[in-house]
């Protein structure tokens, strides 16, 4: 099982709809065809517009192809890892 966090910044969003083709646990459309990230929190002040969602999977190829079949590329997703005895945070 990994932890990941996922972060997608709904500011830079086309609407071509592939995150939810790639990750249809993480990612919806709105009304608009916009990604909405599901039970993602919204990051607060200059980072508005900015949603991140952290998460125990299996699945981790799912937010992957999410990210990487993004046109404007703005999914990323960093995986919990384990470096000289702390955690931090690797981007996939
Ligand atoms: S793949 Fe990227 S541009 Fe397309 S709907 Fe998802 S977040 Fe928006």
């Amino acid at each position: 099982m990994a932890k990941i966090r996922i972060v997608y910044n709904a500011k830079g969003c086309i609407g071509s709809g592939h995150c939810v083709l790639s990750d249809p646990y993480d990612f919806t459309l709105d009304e608009n065809f916009h990604a909405v990230m599901k039970e993602g929190r919204e990051m607060g002040g200059l980072n508005g517009g900015v949603w991140v969602k952290e998460c125990e999977t299996e699945e981790t190829h799912l937010a992957i192809n999410a990210a990487r079949t993004c046109t404007p590329r703005v999914i990323t997703v960093f995986q919990q890892v384990e470096e000289n005895g702390r955690q931090t945070w690797r981007r996939l």
